[in-house]
């Protein structure tokens, strides 16, 4: 069977995405420096899957190391997921940023290059197409100016793979853009784990609800929208892991050198939607407030999945309801996240 390297493979996407990959039958070999990650996750993945993957823990910003591992194992396709993606961090820390993020996507083509590895899928994500309220968002959408530094990157490496594959045109390369991940894996084993108090909706409702967290803000309800917060488009962990699988399967015959999919549902949720659909789930109520604008939100913004569902066959299964529940069921089984 093909064997996939996974770098940021022990991550929140790349160790559900892991699952995915071992059930359709791939071999799994993972690079991470843990810089946003536990090793338990490792465990964990063998609790799930009974089998230990190959782990490397390597930057991929060392050419060196990642050389390695290119040499030990015959790699068919990379998914390169390894980055840093805080919003705000990336405000107080660009360059590290741009280094990390850009420098580790530059370093493993140079090893793909060496190697004869043709084909790689990216993280990229919504972030792209900037403060554009065109709902929903085609690949075709006009990318737009981000907000933020961690925007930036994504929006540049993309244009970095754009140009490479015009040196190259023998690569297969998928940019997948991510709407707004959440949920976790139905074992409730592994899930998101963020450090410190969490920035996105889901993992602060999830520790509001869990008790550890006294009360959520929802930021801004005066929004042109149905019921005045904002709208994004939530896809489950699971399904956007699904989607990777497709992805892979698809460069395999693609007959152009850069694809572009959204991976998302292609439904608006609004804030107070996700928290009434996170009540059902726990069986209480969750603390709320009504704050001010998060300065940079967009009012919507979801995808047009389309293109995913005709090109890839990609369709997400699941809903909000299996969003909040699976989500509490990781919060529940791992109150404090996963020791190191
Ligand atoms: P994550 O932080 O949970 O996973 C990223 C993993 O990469 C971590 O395990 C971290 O230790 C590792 N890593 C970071 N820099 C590295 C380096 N230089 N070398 C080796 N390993 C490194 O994040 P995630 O939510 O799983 O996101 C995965 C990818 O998807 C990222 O590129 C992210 O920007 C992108 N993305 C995420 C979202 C989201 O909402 N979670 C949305 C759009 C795009
Ligand atoms: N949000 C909120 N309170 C929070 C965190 C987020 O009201 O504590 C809102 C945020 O304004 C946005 C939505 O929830 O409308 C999703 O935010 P998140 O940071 O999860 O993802 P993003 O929209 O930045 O992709």
């Amino acid at each position: 069977m093909p064997t996939i390297l996974v770098t940021g493979g022990n991550g929140y996407i790349g160790s559900h995405t892991v699952i995915s990959l071992f059930n359709s039958g791939y071999d799994v070999v993972i690079a991470d420096n843990l810089a946003n990650s536990k090793m338990e996750v490792q465990n964990r993945l063998k609790q799930i899957t009974g089998r230990e993957f190959k782990f490397y823990n390597v930057d991929c910003c060392d050419e060196a190391a990642l050389d390695k591992v290119f040499g030990e194992n015959r790699i068919d396709s990379v998914i390169h997921f390894a980055g840093l993606k805080a919003v705000g961090e990336s405000v107080r820390m660009p360059l590290e940023y741009y280094s990390n993020n850009i420098g580790s996507m530059i370093t493993v083509l140079k090893c793909m290059e060496k190697h004869g590895v043709k084909n790689l899928v990216f993280s990229s994500s919504a972030t792209v197409y900037g403060m554009s309220e065109d709902v929903p968002f085609t690949e075709a959408s006009p990318l737009g100016t981000c907000t933020n530094p961690y925007g930036w990157t994504k929006w540049m490496i993309e244009q970095i793979l754009r140009d490479y594959a015009v040196a190259h045109p023998d690569m297969r390369i998928c940019l997948l853009r991510y709407f707004n991940p959440v949920g976790a894996h139905e074992s409730g084993l592994i899930g998101e784990d963020p450090k410190g108090i969490p920035n996105n909706l889901f993992p602060y409702i999830s520790k509001v609800a869990g008790g550890t967290l006294e009360c959520l803000t929802v930021f801004g309800d005066d929004y042109d929208t149905p019921d005045g917060t904002c709208l994004r488009d939530y896809i489950h962990v699971c399904d956007l892991a699904d989607g990777h699988v497709k992805a892979i399967e698809y460069l395999a015959k693609a007959d152009e050198p850069v694809s572009v999919f959204n991976l998302g549902t292609g439904k608006g949720t609004s804030v107070k939607e996700a928290v009434a659909a996170f009540e059902k789930a726990c069986g209480h109520p969750i603390n709320h407030v009504f704050g001010a604008r998060r300065p940079g939100d967009i009012a919507v913004c979801y995808a047009s999945t389309e293109k995913a569902e005709r090109v890839l066959g990609f369709k997400a299964k699941y809903g909000i309801d299996e969003m909040c529940s699976s989500c509490w069921k990781w919060q529940t089984m791992n109150p404090e996240g996963l020791k190191d």
